[in-house]
């Protein structure tokens, strides 16, 4: 994996100069660099950095891919698009996606009521908001507010229910009335492992025995000239670009039976999310076979190519995704606390003037070492260690020998592995699973990358710095939950190797990158671990400002979200300390004082560094 794969899932949102990984936009600073400078403030636990420049850019390409698409395929439809508020709900996220999407028309998408009432907060009148999900007549009436504010609102119905709700709303107030979008059913299945969303079995949508009895009711009750849209999602991640011909060949005759039938108001097709994002490291298992040009070429042909054999007008065309404008913006930095296997070092090498032969041919054979004789050697120093450890039973070497050995040949399996990477024999990936190292992060994987622990879905993990540096280390993570899911396991198939680091000399913070779409509110407070601190980045020409940091929540905030009374848990643990026996007042008021410090601080382990 030559320098982390940061070709195959970085976009050039990234680079790596002078052995650092730096944001690939003008000043171009290092992750480095503005990690210590916001952990100058002492601040401990993993950080969440955002970037949005860079939500920015990607609203920019998926506008700019589909108008092409479009004006290349003389495509008389329009593009439009919102973003859907799951995705990333938090503040920021949100405001950089409304700041830099208003000038496209970019709207929002919201589920749930907590969703719209935001969407009806920040989307700019004149940009579309659509509404998925099960919903409720309350919600369904939300629906008809946010039309009379002047919204440019379609409520999408999933199942006949919702419909009438709204046709009973519609009777009993003067309200605006939304537009009306209707989500199909579909039989083409998706891909992927978040496919739930189409197939017979599929959780949403109108069957086609549903929808003419849609199209009935809308009739009889005068009110298809509200039905502007149907819609459907194939689930996220799409990694094939087979799936999306297949459902859109479906969905395209599924819209021009339609308007056969008198919807002569229906104008779009919502083409839901799943814009795949390349979360992998390694060449071999990519996980998606598409680009966004392609995607966008596909969409707009097969829709022409449907419309024009059927004779119906080309329908405009609307996407929801999200994890592809959102994906890229958070960057996860948490620190490394501690290496478990570190008493292999070289420099914890005690050697004596005069040491047994054995031992100092294995030196050799560590100074020695090639990628042309290092299996040859690594035989050598296994086949060495053997016999060393007969020679110290029969008593002929001492226990200073033995940990010689020990350290050598370690080292040179180490450095063999490093360099018979491009060529792995099946002993090398033994060895490897075997001698790896274990780096505890200071960070849960429960709380940041919750879909690592769900889904097994990986994420692009790299140092900030020492990137000019082999990094000969197999490695695994451990997160500080005293969970054992909360690991990231050393898969040969898709190898981590990370640096041999001393971290009482030094620090090593490992980035997590692609975390800005789900991980935030599906993370969980599991072991009381909270969502990391955070900030947003804006980077200039000649440098960057940090804004709107936000520190991960303290002890007594923690154990008060979850219903605790934080102020008598305060005063009930010093009353218990107050009424115990100490030496000297001083002590006391010391004690006291640290306790009360302890508990405004926040959740994350505190490094002496
Ligand atoms: C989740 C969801 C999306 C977003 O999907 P992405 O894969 O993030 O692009 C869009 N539309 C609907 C209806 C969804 O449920």
């Amino acid at each position: 994996m030559k320098n982390y794969g940061i070709d195959i899932w970085g976009e050039n949102n990234f680079k790596i100069d002078q052995g650092m990984i730096k944001v690939n936009y003008r000043s171009s600073p290092s992750l480095l660099e503005i990690t210590q400078k916001i952990r100058k403030t002492n601040l401990s636990g993993p950080l969440i950095l955002r970037f949005p420049h860079l939500i920015e850019k990607q609203i920019g390409l998926l506008y700019s891919n589909f108008q092409r698409a479009i004006s290349e395929n003389d495509y008389t439809g329009k593009f439009r698009a919102v973003f859907p508020l799951k995705v990333n709900q938090f503040p920021e996220a949100v405001d950089a996606v409304v700041e830099h999407g208003e000038k496209f028309g970019y709207g929002l998408e919201a589920g749930s009521k907590a969703e719209l009432v935001l969407a009806m907060e920040k989307t700019p009148l004149g940009s579309p908001i659509t509404v998925n999900g099960f919903k409720d007549e309350e919600m369904v009436r939300l629906g008809f507010i946010a039309a009379q504010m002047g919204h440019d609102i379609t409520i999408t119905i999933e199942g006949i229910g919702e419909l009438e709700w709204i046709i009973d709303v519609a009777q009993q107030c003067d309200l605006k009335v939304p537009n009306i979008g209707i989500r199909i059913r579909l039989q083409s299945e998706g891909s992927g492992i978040w496919a739930k969303s189409s197939g017979l079995s599929a959780k949403f949508g109108l069957t086609s025995t549903e929808l003419i009895e849609a199209m009935n009711m809308l009739q009889e009750h005068n009110m298809v000239q509200y039905f502007t849209m149907i819609h459907f999602h194939v689930g996220s991640q799409m990694q094939d670009i087979s799936t999306l011909k297949r459902v859109l060949r479906e969905a395209g005759n599924i819209y021009a039976e339609l308007k056969k039938m008198g919807a002569d108001t229906l104008n779009a097709i919502n083409i839901g999310g799943g814009l795949a994002v390349e979360y992998s490291q390694h060449t071999a298992n990519r996980l998606r076979n598409y680009t966004l040009e392609e995607f966008s070429n596909s969409v707009v042909f097969l829709l022409r190519e449907i419309m024009n054999a059927k004779g119906v007008s080309h329908p405009n065309i609307f996407t929801e995704s999200g994890r592809f404008v959102v994906a890229s913006h958070s960057v996860l930095i948490t620190p490394v606390l501690e290496l478990f296997s570190h008493d292999y070092q070289e420099k914890s090498l005690k050697l004596k003037e005069q040491n047994p032969p054995l031992i100092e041919e294995l030196r050799e054979l560590n100074a020695l070492l090639s990628p042309r004789t290092c299996i040859e050697y690594m035989h050598d120093a296994l086949d060495h260690m053997e016999s060393l450890l007969t020679l110290f039973n029969l008593g002929h070497i001492d226990l200073l020998d033995r940990s010689n050995a020990e350290i050598l040949v370690h080292q040179i399996i180490k450095k063999s592995l490093y360099l018979s990477q491009d060529n792995l024999v099946p002993e090398i990936e033994r060895l490897q699973v075997k001698l790896q190292e274990r780096y505890l992060i200071n960070s849960s994987i429960f709380q940041s990358i919750p879909d690592y622990w769900g889904l097994q879905q990986q994420f692009p993990i790299m140092p900030l710095d020492r990137l000019d540096v082999p990094a000969i280390r197999a490695a695994s993570l451990w997160d500080i939950t005293c969970d054992s899911d909360g690991e990231i396991r050393f898969k040969p198939e898709t190898p981590l190797y990370l640096h041999d680091i001393d971290l009482d000399e030094e620090e090593y913070f490992l980035a997590f990158f692609n975390v800005g779409a789900y991980q935030e509110t599906l993370g969980m407070n599991h072991n009381l671990f909270t969502h990391p601190s955070e900030c947003t980045i804006l980077i200039n020409e000649t440098g960057y400002e940090i804004e709107n940091f936000t520190e991960s929540d303290n002890v007594l905030n923690i154990l008060e979200d979850i219903g605790y009374d934080s102020s008598k848990l305060l005063t009930n643990l010093k009353n218990k300390l107050v009424a115990s026996d100490f030496s000297t007042e001083e002590e006391k008021s010391d004690t006291l004082q640290k306790l009360e410090m302890y508990l405004y601080q926040n959740g994350y382990l505190r490094t002496t560094r």
